[in-house]
């Protein structure tokens, strides 16, 4: 891991923090939490591909992460950092972000600042603001709206490069869906250069108490799925298997 401003992490191994007796022996692969849940949204059972193909996925919590997704992959990039959208930036004239930068996406549209602009204690439930809003509260219309507009100018450029109209929001972003989905569309409309042919559309995720979890049984399992026989015998890892039957083949 090379940094995670909202944990204070930098240069540290995540993999080599853990209890050995954890493992049990077992290999241990570590993912990004946004990558994970994308995995997720584009399978609807482990080696099951789901409706979604081609998406972008936000992950809204205290920051916002992301991934791309391309015919069920989820897009890594040249060394498996793609996908820091929340650190896009949206206004250089901004707050400064704990990145270092100025005027990131996630100071906008983060729950922690989302809650705190409308006004709210950072740990407030979604259903505090959804309440706020519904009765015509201006503070909170405000924040949505800033929300929005953010999201829109960092989403819209990710589009135009890229060509991918289908947006899923998860976790927070997913729980206020309904708050966002008008204004952002409107304005992805406007912004996305192929939007009179190809109309941007904004989704919430299937809602998951724990996506990244998911995502990360879903790709580990998808694994034994397309490659059974190697939990048979190690041989099989080798190609001395027979995958019809999962029985493995030692060679004398
Ligand atoms: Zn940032």
């Amino acid at each position: 891991m090379q940094r995670a401003p909202n944990l204070g992490w930098s240069d540290l191994r995540p993999a080599e923090l853990l209890d050995d007796s954890v493992l049990a022996g077992l290999p241990l692969a570590v993912g990004n939490e946004a990558n994970l849940a994308a995995q997720q949204a584009a399978q609807s059972a482990p080696g099951r591909p789901s409706a979604l193909s081609d998406f972008l996925y936000l992950s809204g919590e205290i920051g916002i992460g992301g991934a791309a997704v391309r015919a069920g992959q989820v897009m890594m990039g040249r060394h498996g950092w793609a996908g820091e959208i929340g650190h896009v930036c949206v206004d250089p004239a901004g707050p400064i972000c704990r990145c270092g930068s100025t005027g990131c996406l996630e100071q906008y549209a983060g729950r922690h600042a989302l809650t705190a602009a409308a006004g709210l204690e950072t740990t407030a439930p979604p259903e505090q603001l959804l309440g706020l809003v519904t009765a015509g509260d201006p503070t909170a219309r405000r924040a949505v709206t800033a929300a929005a507009q953010a999201l829109s100018v960092a989403l819209a450029g990710i589009i135009n490069v890229l060509d991918i109209p289908t947006v899923v929001l998860g976790g927070y972003l997913g729980q206020i869906a309904p708050l966002l989905r008008p204004d952002l569309e409107d304005l992805l409309q406007a912004r996305v250069i192929s939007a009179r042919w190809s109309t941007p559309t904004v989704q919430a995720a299937t809602y998951s108490p724990a996506p990244g979890a998911t995502g990360a049984a879903f790709r580990e399992l998808t694994a034994v799925i397309e490659h059974p026989a190697r939990w048979f015998h190690p041989t099989a890892a080798a190609g001395n298997a027979d995958v019809s039957t999962g029985v493995s083949i030692t060679r004398s």
